[in-house]
């Protein structure tokens, strides 16, 4: 049973606890000037090949933390000779077995915890809480997928039949699934695309985000010490655009698992349909214009904490976070008075400093994206409150801020970072603000906030979202315990994370025999 009491989500560490933070710092420590290598790794051999990149750290610009070889499009091509070479004997690799390499990997990333979220840290500019919530999150996705395997791909369903025949249903593995990953969740939506995929008993081509290749890197070693067969798992790190291209063109590759914007899912889509052959599998997990519907008996202090959360956790970088907050008219001056309280608290710097709230955005085009967008708010609507600047100057910093806007509308695309939009709506409004976030056409998160029931079940079910959340924040939804993943230009499902996600990496068949 894969919610019986034989599964349990880890553990993690708890921050407030001095016991456990001061072993954990001293443990992050002994990882502060390790300098990281990424490189393809091809049938288990890491390939550094011509000259490497370096990564910058965004929160101490000037500073490295490691190199990264890029793969050529020879090696992709290699690539998938290997991993359509390593298909059969993987897939014909007892469930069992495959579901214990899962759980092999998860033990291994649970004892390099400190140094994985060194690498986050450095790389990703994750703060610590963060980069706790990364590995805790990525061994869940393992743990859960064994056990989906052993479930759904370990035993036959026997089926009903006339009398001198045996019909039995089973699953298998399809090929070779490419699988491309964020830098947002550089750990845990990596590790939970290529374990769902590997558990169905494909092989896989993972190419991490350009960003974050490091940790993605060190993860794929760690698979390889696991037990997974070096001819199941390549790692092709990056650009996207050449080294898609090679994989998404050639009829081997079976389905593309892929996180990321909507413009490269429907990048994607086209390529894999413009090929002859088989019609491959897309499982999209793209962006959202997240809102949030307060009405006027919700209670301040507890909307706040949670609004905060769901807008500035993370610096704002997840596809769940909060963009459009909704509130009731009546209540919306105190409710803003509130947040501007709670904002002029967030600590904004270093992610190492375990009091940090916000850390650094991930690049300097994305920090020019979300400033262009502060620039075009500032010049149209009212400033509601800013968080206090950065304690650190150099590196990627983008203070919170939250302004009030007419409108959903307003919104020309999905603002990833700390930018809060507020509108405010009357109590004869509420249908018009569920329009009007429907309209937008993204489907990934809703937070509602209210005392009564009824409004809360009314918008739910009206609101067209893959995850809705009441009276609480609205990210880091828990493997297992919130599938997650949206509709519409959020994504195509099945939702990570949830009994039916492994199922799209396998394919079905039926054996009927006259006995
Ligand atoms: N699963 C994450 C959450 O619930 C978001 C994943 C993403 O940003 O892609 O916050």
């Amino acid at each position: 049973n894969i919610y019986g009491p034989s599964r349990k989500n880890s553990k993690g560490i708890n921050l407030a606890v001095l016991g456990e933070l001061v072993p954990f710092q001293a443990q992050l420590d002994q990882f502060a000037r390790t300098v990281w290598t990424a490189a393809p790794l091809i049938n288990g051999k890491s390939r550094r090949e011509g000259t490497p990149q370096s990564v910058a750290v965004p929160h101490r610009l000037g500073e490295q933390v490691g190199h990264v070889y890029w793969a050529t499009p020879d090696q992709a091509a290699e690539a998938l000779d290997v991993a359509a070479g390593g298909f059969k004997r993987w897939n014909e690799t007892a469930a069992e077995l495959r579901a214990q390499c899962l759980e092999r990997f998860a033990d291994l990333l649970e004892q390099h915890t400190p140094e994985l979220i060194a690498i986050c840290c450095r790389e990703a500019g994750k703060t610590l809480q963060d980069g706790i919530d990364e590995i805790r999150e990525a061994v869940d996705f393992c743990r859960f997928y064994a056990n989906q395997a052993r479930e759904k791909f370990g035993d036959v369903t026997v089926l009903p039949g006339p009398t001198g025949e045996s019909n039995e249903l089973y699953l298998e593995g399809r090929g070779v699934f490419f699988c491309i990953s964020p830098w947002n969740f550089p750990l845990a939506i990596f590790t939970g695309q290529i374990m769902a995929a590997l558990a169905a008993g494909n092989s896989v081509i993972a190419k991490p985000a350009e960003q974050t290749s490091l940790v993605a890197s060190r993860a794929v070693e760690l698979m390889l010490e696991a037990g997974f067969p070096a001819s199941a798992i390549q790692l092709l790190p990056g650009d996207g655009a050449t080294l898609g291209k090679v994989i998404t063109g050639d009829e081997r590759c079976v389905g593309v698992a892929f996180t990321g914007s909507s413009a490269t899912a429907r990048i994607i889509n086209r390529q894999l349909a413009a090929r002859e052959g088989i019609i491959p599998q897309l499982i999209a997990e793209t962006g959202g214009q997240n809102a949030m519907i307060v009405d006027s008996t919700a209670l301040p202090e507890q909307v706040i904490r949670d609004v905060v959360q769901s807008a500035f956790a993370s610096a704002g970088q997840r596809c769940s976070a909060l963009r459009v907050l909704y509130l009731q008219r009546d209540v919306a001056d105190r409710m803003e008075e509130v947040l501007a309280g709670a904002m002029a608290e967030l600590q904004v710097g270093d992610p190492a400093r375990h009091s940090t709230d916000v850390g650094p955005v991930i690049d300097s085009d994305a920090l020019g994206l979300l400033e262009a967008h502060a620039r075009d708010l500032r010049s149209g609507f009212r400033l509601i409150a800013k968080a206090p600047a950065p304690s650190e100057a150099k590196g990627y910093f983008m203070a919170p801020v939250a302004y009030e806007i007419s409108s959903m509308r307003d919104l020309k695309q999905e603002n990833f970072g700390p930018v809060l939009h507020v509108v405010r709506y009357d109590s004869d409004q509420l249908d018009a603000v569920i329009n009007e976030i429907n309209a937008a056409g993204f489907g990934l998160t809703l937070g509602i906030h209210s005392r009564s029931e009824s409004t809360a079940a009314y918008i739910e079910r009206r609101v067209k979202v893959g995850n809705t959340y009441v009276n609480r924040n609205q990210i880091g939804a828990v493997v297992g315990v919130q599938p997650f993943g949206g509709r519409g230009l959020s994504g195509t499902g099945p939702k990570a994370g949830g009994p039916h996600y492994i199922l799209r990496f396998g394919t079905e068949r039926t054996r009927t025999i006259n006995t």
